[in-house]
């Protein structure tokens, strides 16, 4: 008997409803679980890499964000004067951002309306990988069991589906928390995303202007130092922590107020080597999680969906499909890994070993920007050989 749905998303969270944009509109019967009744302030993403927007343009949903919550950023300061995003991106694209929980709720809409179907409170407790379809479990008075041609787990950083499935995730740990919380009254421009880097202070502080006058505020530091950055009383700890890194943030910060919660999250990377099996395939934070630090989880997340939703619509093998997209993603998301330790190692880690590296790399660094790769705004479709690595380290 065939299966009601073609796919079955466990969560719906940017990964999740814009796959299920794109699928229902290409007339595959798309359901959609959501624990949450109304989204709220997680602490997540809100900066959209220009090529992560481009990924977004290619499944129609820039200009909707755009319509309903997006702000556009056409500078970015990195401490050496301020960079012309769209000039100097290949995507010749502006960076995004928004308030998560609005974005979700856009997309999360927008999916309903392209035909998919959304059930809201909904909590998945299993899923059943098998070899011609796989099935969810759905949480309810009495459980539901759900089957479908493709369960796709896009249950985010903390995903327990892929455990369920049989997937094994990999982890490096480093030693680095990233912290977050929503402001208003900072003194900075709407259009200008700041992301600074401290390495005597092993510092990393983002300012990232979103909409209706409220700031993104992100404090990455070293687990060394032994803070813990959760909760309002902490509010007072993460400014002062923000302030050393430079004038201009004190500045900045100078009279603002909270208005959501302060919280803090490891640096910690983990991910699923090729996330398909039986049926089951894993995107966004699932498939893997990467360094929050360096914002790229939400463009991994869209390339996932545009790769996944190709590789279905073009083979009718979905078997073959999942396993092409798994293929796939093992490369982006190994190349996004492999730039983000060089850039930890160069801009972050207080070691002595990187202050070697520093003595030699800085110098010549300032003379030519290049030798730093921009996979951050440019995408991991750069080249990240064994060449790239030696600009930017100087040897
Ligand atoms: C502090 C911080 C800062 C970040 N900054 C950036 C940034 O600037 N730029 C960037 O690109 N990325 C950033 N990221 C990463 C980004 O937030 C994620 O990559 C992105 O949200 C992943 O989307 P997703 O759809 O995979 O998962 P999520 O957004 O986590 O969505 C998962 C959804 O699944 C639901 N769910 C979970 N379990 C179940 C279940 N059992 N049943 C039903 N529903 C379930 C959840 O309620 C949620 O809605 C940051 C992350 C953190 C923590």
């Amino acid at each position: 008997m065939s299966s009601r749905f073609d796919l079955v998303t466990v969560g719906g969270g940017l990964g999740a409803s814009a796959l299920a944009i794109s699928m229902a509109k290409r007339g595959a019967r798309v359901l959609v679980l959501e624990k949450e009744l109304q989204f709220r302030d997680r602490v997540r993403g809100e900066t959209l890499a220009p090529w992560g927007v481009a990924e977004a343009r290619e499944l129609g949903i820039a200009e909707l964000l755009l319509k309903t919550c997006a702000n556009r950023i056409l500078w970015m300061d990195m401490g050496f004067g301020l960079r012309d995003i769209i000039g100097t991106t290949p995507q010749k694209e502006a960076g995004f951002t928004y308030f998560h929980p609005e974005m979700q709720e856009t997309l999360l809409c927008e999916a309903e309306q392209a035909g998919a179907e959304v059930r809201r409170g909904v909590t998945v407790v299993g899923v059943e990988p098998g070899v011609h379809s796989a099935a969810v479990i759905a949480r309810g008075a009495q459980d539901q069991r759900i089957p479908a041609r493709l369960v796709v787990a896009a249950d985010g950083r903390g995903s327990v589906a892929r455990k369920w499935a049989g997937f094994t995730a990999q982890k490096t740990p480093h030693p680095f928390h990233f912290a977050g919380v929503l402001l208003t009254g900072v003194s900075a421009p709407e259009d200008v995303m700041t992301y600074l880097f401290n390495p005597d202070f092993a510092l990393v502080v983002g300012i990232v202007p979103l909409t209706k006058q409220r700031w993104r505020a992100y404090l990455g530091y070293c687990t060394e130092n032994g803070l813990l950055l959760e909760g309002h009383e902490k509010l007072g700890t993460f400014l002062a922590e923000s302030k050393k890194i430079a004038p201009s943030v004190a500045e900045a910060y100078a009279d603002v107020e909270s208005v959501g919660p302060l919280a803090t999250f490891e640096g910690t990377e983990s991910w699923v080597d090729h996330p398909y099996r039986d049926s089951v395939v894993l995107i966004g934070d699932a498939a893997g999680t990467s360094d929050p630090t360096f914002g790229q989880g939400m463009s991994i997340t869209l390339r996932d969906v545009r790769v996944l939703r190709d590789a279905l619509l073009s083979h009718s093998d979905w078997d073959q499909a999942g396993h092409h997209f798994a293929r796939q993603h093992d490369v982006y998301f190994q190349t996004t890994r492999k730039v983000c330790g060089w850039l930890r190692l160069l801009f972050e880690d207080p070691s002595a070993e990187a202050d070697a590296l520093r003595e030699r790399a800085m110098p010549q660094i300032a003379e030519d920007m290049t030798r730093v790769p921009d996979h951050l705004l440019s995408g991991p479709d750069l080249p990240a050989d064994e060449t790239v690595r030696e600009r930017l380290f100087g040897s």
